[in-house]
């Protein structure tokens, strides 16, 4: 692995469109980093079938030609060993591994293979799920064939609840993959986390502070008119004031860490606790419809008991628990009366 050095800066479009559109995104590049890596996707990998999934082989010699044009490095993301040899084919030193493939140890292996002895080096995004031993296990897969792994991705995890970020970051992986990989850089994908180009800034200076090596961003000449991801690309613009901010940012202390990461843990609570009220609606709905009434003491009984087991669990006192099951209730029984329109009253 290699040494940190500045703060990296990868950044281009999330699929290369056009001969053009990638001239355009190189020269914006070029002009707002002295050291930018040029990305572009040339093969997508689409959750659903029938949707754009790149220009192939043709979308790699737009991203290639415009990176020479500018002198930039350049990287696109291979899902397959056929896809890392047309990279390798087209002179490419670099490759990133996309979410979904790190998370397949089989293709991780056969990428892997189809690099061994090339001197080419992969970048290695997180995989769907906040497993950070699958993520450190694909580094190590490329590292047994010998081939060089320049870094790590973060760009953050699919949740349900969903919450506010498309992939939540439980930055608390990033901090495990470096007790795995002490020296190893990582950088963050703020993109692909918020999904919201209002958001990327701010996502990627906190990850800055807690430590990131760099950031990749995607950013589109004409952001309206992305053909993938299109609520997330940075204008040329915006990114430009993103790398002044980078410049600017340092790590924030222990404390500030810390509070990162609770805030994250509370969002995930408000996401929890926003289901839990549409589920008792629900229940609401459904009782009211078989004629049942909305306060069921057996029940009641039942739950306040699970809480108390739970609340000892996660070190509450029985008051704590008590006093968060009755909260927790009292709010219940007002949404299911609202369901019904019964006024609560009659049920208290
Ligand atoms: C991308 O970078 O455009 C991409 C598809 O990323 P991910 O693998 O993180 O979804
Ligand atoms: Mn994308």
């Amino acid at each position: 692995m290699k040494n940190k050095t500045e703060k990296i800066l990868i950044a281009g479009p999330c699929s290369a469109e056009s001969a053009e559109q990638m001239l355009q995104s190189a020269a914006m590049l070029s002009l707002i980093s002295s050291h930018g890596i040029l990305r572009a996707g040339c093969w997508k990998p689409r959750t659903s079938p029938g949707g754009f999934s790149g220009y192939g082989e043709e979308a790699l010699r737009w991203l290639k030609d415009a990176a020479d044009a500018y002198a930039l490095p350049w990287i696109t993301e291979a899902g397959t060993a056929a896809h890392a040899e047309k990279i390798l084919r087209a002179g490419g030193t670099q490759l990133w591994i996309g979410a979904r493939t790190t998370g397949d140890p089989f293709a991780v292996s056969e990428i892997a293979i189809a690099m061994e002895g090339t001197g080419a080096g992969v970048w290695i995004k997180n995989p769907p799920q906040p497993d950070v031993k699958l993520w450190a296990g694909a580094a190590e897969r490329f590292l047994r064939r010998a081939v060089p792994v320049h870094g790590f991705i973060h760009r953050g995890y699919k949740t349900w609840p969903q919450t506010e970020w498309r992939n939540a970051p439980h930055w608390n992986v990033q901090e495990e993959l470096r007790t795995i990989f002490p020296g190893a850089r990582i950088i963050s994908d703020p993109s692909h986390m918020t999904g919201q180009s209002g958001r990327v800034a701010a996502a990627g200076l906190t990850a800055l502070q807690l430590g990131a090596d760099g950031l990749m961003v995607e950013m589109h000449p004409h952001p309206e008119n992305a053909m993938t991801d299109r609520g997330q690309q940075l204008s040329p613009g915006e990114l430009l004031e993103l790398k002044c901010a980078m410049e600017k940012t340092g790590k924030a202390g222990e404390i500030g860490k810390l509070r990162t990461q609770i805030d994250e843990l509370d969002e995930m609570l408000w996401a929890i606790l926003g289901e839990r009220m549409r589920m008792a609606e629900k229940i609401g709905a459904q009782k009211h419809s078989v004629g049942m009434e909305v306060l069921q003491e057996k029940r009641r009984a039942e739950v306040k008991s699970s809480f108390r087991k739970n609340g000892h669990r996660c070190g509450l006192t029985p008051a704590e628990s008590g006093a968060l099951f009755e909260w927790l209730h009292a709010v219940s029984v007002r949404k299911q009366n609202d369901v019904t329109r019964i006024p609560e009253k009659s049920h208290a």
